[in-house]
């Protein structure tokens, strides 16, 4: 198919729910991708956060092909070695206590699962979540979200939702009461904008909770997986939730989450309760366990934490020399560049010069990119960056 082809038949019969960049993109390596014209990309988007590994990473592109002749689909009713060994795998990995895993498809589901776990165990109803929070668009995540562009036309959602302001623990005491059953909360908020919680916030929200009979809930889908320089962000606090939710990356691009709990919290999870037909197929696990040896192996989380500050450096350099940036945020290579404008012709820009950025809310540049990026394919991406913030200081202010 040609791109004319492609573009017109997406538009027409794809669901139009997706702010669509205009290229087609056939392949991919580390962290560059090609469109079906054969041009290069560099990808500082990362796919949304999901290629942690890279694209076509090796170790992953052999474990779906030996799987993929092996076995690719079989119920969780039934016992398969592929998923056994992905559990003992992410288990490695998992937060000291979290021992229980249900095995899900997407990061709202881990989410969705993790609102029926903290109902069931304590038996109280109430969600308190973070203003700014982005947890998934299915109807039990979506009440969670809180952009009220997204719930707005779809209520009524789950009632029982608080929404309070992230970093501000009088505000999380005031809030939590005999009803509420959990607090759910991104230890970098992703969506609005790479915000790193406040110091001693997590730790706040673990006593308070505690001491309440409420759960905490870390939901990692963005922030985990090595990305902002450790295996899962909460350890920049050292505070250990009682349910931790993962996904994008531990799939190596293929589609898995999890959610993590401890064996009490877990095991109020009876036959039944909550299942998925997809979940934990030989398929995507295959991949995990592929991606998490690759982690492991390449201790990743340690490339995100040195390329992750480099990165910020060169950020940092852009802001100082550029009129129409801010500031500079984020961990690891969990990263944003706040500008004064609107970015989406620097995006377009972007793309006509190679590189594949990402927006977050109308002002801000948010960079999840793979974390195998090298240091030149960093300086090659900001000086590219720094060519389009020149032309933009030039059409803004003369
Ligand atoms: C992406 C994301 C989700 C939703 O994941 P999906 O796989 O799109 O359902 C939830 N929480 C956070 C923090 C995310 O970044």
């Amino acid at each position: 198919m040609n791109n004319e082809t492609i573009f017109s038949t997406e538009n027409n019969i794809h669901a139009d729910v997706y702010y669509k960049y205009p290229i087609s993109i056939s392949r991919g390596q580390g962290a560059k991708l090609w469109d079906s014209n054969g041009n290069e990309y560099l990808d500082f988007m990362g796919g949304y956060g999901v290629s942690v590994v890279g694209y076509n990473n090796a170790y992953v592109v052999e474990a779906i092909k030996r799987q993929s002749e092996q076995l690719i689909t079989c119920h969780s009713s039934l016992y398969n070695d592929a998923r056994a060994n992905f559990l003992e795998n992410i288990l490695k990995i998992s937060p000291l206590g979290l021992e229980r895993i249900y095995i899900g498809n997407s990061g709202a589901e881990a989410v969705e699962c993790a609102i029926k776990l903290a109902r069931k165990y304590t038996g109280k109803q109430e969600i308190i979540s973070m203003i700014g929070s982005f947890h998934g668009k299915t109807m039990g995540a979506l009440s969670l979200t809180w952009n009220p562009k997204y719930r707005n036309p779809f209520e009524p959602l789950l009632s029982d939702v608080k929404f309070i302001p992230f970093g501000d623990t009088k505000k999380a005491m005031d809030a939590i009461s005999e009803k509420t059953a959990a607090i759910i909360v991104e230890p970098v908020q992703g969506e609005t904008g790479i915000h790193p919680a406040p110091d001693s916030y997590l730790s706040d929200l673990r006593q308070i909770t505690e001491k309440n009979g409420s759960l905490l809930i870390f939901d990692e889908i963005q922030s985990g997986f090595g990305r902002t320089g450790k295996i899962w962000a909460h350890e920049h606090w050292g505070v250990i939730p009682d349910i931790m939710c993962t996904a994008k990356g531990i799939g190596g691009g293929l589609p898995l989450s999890c959610t993590i709990a401890t064996n009490e919290v877990m095991s109020k999870f009876k036959l039944g309760d909550h299942t998925s037909t997809f979940g934990g197929n030989p398929l995507s696990c295959a991949a995990g366990s592929a991606a998490i040896r690759f982690l492991l192996d390449h201790e990743l989380h340690k490339k995100a934490e040195n390329i992750g500050a480099y990165m910020k450096d060169g950020l940092q350099s852009l802001n100082k020399s550029h009129k129409v940036t801010r500031e500079v945020r984020g961990l690891g290579l969990m990263l944003a560049l706040d500008l004064r404008f609107d970015v989406r012709q620097i995006i377009l820009s972007g793309l006509k010069k190679g590189i594949i950025l990402l927006y977050s809310g109308r002002n801000i540049l948010r960079f999840l990119p793979p974390l195998v990026i090298t240091e030149d394919e960093v300086d090659h991406g900001l000086s590219i960056l720094d060519d389009i913030l020149t032309e933009e200081d030039r059409t803004r202010f003369g």
